[in-house]
């Protein structure tokens, strides 16, 4: 099936740097395409771990090109992470549990480090690595110290070990993401924990709009339950916590089709009319009551992924 596309961000392809790759979860062989992306990027579903990936993708040389300047093309504004977040909630409880005096988190792909701003308030102890060198000085900005330009070369020069590692938004970028997961166990001290923040693979079954493969084309595969089972089986690992929720952002869409575009075109029309009634002292618990209020994060919709992966002792 051919998708349309949803997201203004197409992307062209060197067609002359594509290779052909097996599943990059757990290594099976797939052959038929699935879809094919606006990107026009053939997308598999694994016969054995049911992740989506594409292939032929894009080669690493031409991946680092493309995000030599990712920053600044898709993420000039800051994200912000309310305190609300479903990770954050996690991270507080796993504190609470910790006894040790230091929680060390570190976050590959760090970005501009709006979530590990969030971990230093709380009192982790926080490292980022980072590709991208204006994201890197924006973390510094912050006043985040321990962050690091590059990638694997400086997970491999870590000799920390760490009570949590995250990849928020990161493992559907890199061509070997089963790699990364097991280079990061090698980071974990004994009850350590990976959380894994990224595009649901199991939603794409039941979303007749397919919103998943249409937007975000840089995105290399797509994790799914069975693909965080073979990750765990290979890794010794085991889920400590697994949910599904969320919508996609529709900041890029051409259509604004989203629950997410709905809810704040009505969420400003509500305002305006409570102001113009003069009842502005209601407006915020109201908007609170309906869901729509920034300090509550919905838990609502299945776009995104929100794992935690654990050692089995
Ligand atoms: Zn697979």
């Amino acid at each position: 099936m051919i998708l349309e596309p949803l997201d203004k961000r197409n992307i062209n392809w060197d067609s002359s740097c594509l290779e052909i790759r097996d599943c990059p979860f757990c290594g099976t062989e797939n052959i038929d395409p699935s879809y094919i992306r606006p990107d026009r990027r053939p997308i598999l579903k694994c016969s054995n771990c049911t992740s989506y990936y594409v292939s032929p993708a894009p080669s690493e040389d031409a991946l680092n090109e493309f995000y030599s300047s990712y920053h600044e093309t898709y993420f000039g504004g800051k994200t912000i992470i309310p305190s609300s977040d479903p990770r954050l909630k996690f991270i507080k409880k796993d504190m609470s549990h910790n006894r040790k005096s230091t929680y060390k988190v570190l976050d590959f792909g760090c970005g501009t480090g709006s979530f590990l701003y969030q971990a230093k308030k709380m009192g982790a102890s926080v490292t980022g690595i980072e590709l991208n060198s204006s994201a890197v000085s924006k973390c510094h900005k912050l006043g985040l110290d321990s962050i690091f330009l590059g990638g694997f070369d400086i997970l491999r020069s870590l000799d920390e070990k760490y009570d949590l590692v995250v990849l928020n938004d990161v493992i559907e970028h890199p061509l070997n993401p089963a790699q990364l997961v097991t280079e990061l166990c090698g980071l974990l001290c004994e009850t350590g924990k990976i959380l894994i923040w990224t595009p649901n693979g199991d939603a794409i079954d039941s979303d007749h709009q397919k919103i998943t493969l249409r937007v975000d084309l840089e995105h290399m595969q797509y994790l799914t339950s069975g693909a965080v089972s073979a990750l765990c089986h290979e890794n010794n690992l085991s889920v400590w916590h697994y949910q599904q929720l969320g919508f996609p952002s529709s900041g890029n869409f051409i259509t604004n089709a989203t629950e997410g575009a709905w809810t704040s075109k009505l969420k400003g029309r509500l305002t305006a009319l409570l102001r113009s009634l003069k009842l502005v002292g209601l407006v915020k618990p109201l908007l609170s009551r309906l869901g729509f209020a920034n300090s509550t994060y919905s838990t609502r919709g299945n776009y995104n992924l929100f794992c935690v992966l654990c050692r089995n002792k």
